[in-house]
C-alpha cells in the first residue's frame, strides 16, 4: 500500500496547526507538528544550559534525545493540538511559551539541527500517512507529497491570533510584543542560510485571512479526496 503525504508550510501563526488537526481527524491521518520538535530543542537547550548558538552542543543534545508526537487520548484532551513527550515527560504545554519560540526559532537556523531534525520527521512519515506542518515540509521533507500546501495570512491577522492564544492560556503579553516576535521569527525562517522557508512552484497558496478554519479545512479535505481517488484509480 502507498501512503499518503500532506506537506503544509507557512508562516508563524498562519493556522497551520489547527487546520492539520481538523484535516487528520476528518481523513484518518497521524498529524505531526514538525515546530514541536524545534521547541523541544530550545527546551532542551534551556534544561542542559547550552548556549542556543553552540551548534555541536544542541546536535548533541538533539541526537540523544527522545522526542515523540501522538494525537491526544481522551484524557489530554485539553485545547492542545497534539501531545509532545521529550524522553517520556508530557513537554506539550512547557514547548508553547514565548520564550521557547523564540529559542526554537534561533536553533532552527542551525544548518546540522535541520539535518537531525529532518530525518526524524522523514522517519516519522515513512510507513504512514500523515499530515505534516513546519517550515520546510513541502520542499525538504516531504518533497515527494502528493499535496503541498502553503499556508498564509497578513501579518496583523496573524499577529492577533497568537495573541489571543497566549492571553487564553494566561501569557500576559502587549500586542506590540507579539506583532514584532511574529515578523522576526518570519525574517529568520525566511532569510536562513539553511534550506530558508520558501513557496515551492506546485504549492496550492492558501490565504486564510478572510476565510473561517472549517471552510480552509473543508477545502483541504476536499482536494486531498480528489487526488487520492485519481491515484487509485490510475493504479487500477
Ligand atoms: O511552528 P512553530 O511556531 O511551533 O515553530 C517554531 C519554530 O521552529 C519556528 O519559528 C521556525 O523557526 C522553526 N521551524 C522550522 N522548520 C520547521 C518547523 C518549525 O524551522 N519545519
Amino acid at each position: 500500500m502507498s501512503v499518503f503525504h500532506i506537506a503544509i508550510d507557512g508562516p508563524v501563526s498562519a493556522g497551520k496547526g489547527t487546520v492539520s488537526r481538523l484535516v487528520a481527524e476528518k481523513l484518518g491521518f497521524l498529524y505531526v507538528d514538525t515546530g514541536a520538535m524545534y521547541r523541544m530543542t530550545a527546551l532542551l537547550c534551556k534544561n542542559h544550559q547550552v548556549d542556543l548558538a553552540d551548534e555541536s552542543a544542541v546536535v548533541a543534545l538533539v541526537k540523544a534525545a527522545k522526542m515523540e508526537m501522538r494525537n491526544p487520548s481522551e484524557l489530554e484532551r485539553d485545547s492542545r493540538l497534539t501531545t509532545v513527550l521529550l524522553d517520556g515527560e508530557d513537554v506539550s504545554w512547557k514547548i508553547r511559551t514565548e520564550e521557547i519560540s523564540a529559542g526554537a526559532s534561533k536553533v532552527a537556523t542551525l544548518t546540522e539541527v535541520r539535518k537531525v531534525l529532518v530525518e526524524k520527521q522523514q522517519e516519522i512519515a515513512a510507513n504512514q500517512n500523515v499530515i505534516m506542518e513546519g517550515r520546510d515540509i513541502t520542499y525538504r521533507v516531504l518533497p515527494q507529497a502528493q499535496l503541498k500546501i502553503y499556508l498564509t495570512a497578513s501579518d496583523s491577522v496573524r499577529a492577533e491570533r497568537r495573541h489571543l492564544q497566549l492571553q487564553m492560556r494566561g501569557e500576559n503579553v502587549a500586542f506590540e510584543d507579539v506583532y514584532r516576535d511574529t515578523i522576526e521569527r518570519d525574517q529568520r525562517d525566511m532569510t536562513r542560510g539553511a534550506d530558508p522557508l520558501q513557496i515551492v512552484s506546485d504549492a496550492w497558496v492558501v490565504d486564510t485571512t478572510d476565510f473561517e478554519i472549517e471552510k480552509v479545512v473543508e477545502m483541504i479535505v476536499t482536494k486531498a479526496k480528489v487526488i487520492m481517488a485519481n491515484s487509485t484509480s490510475h493504479n487500477s
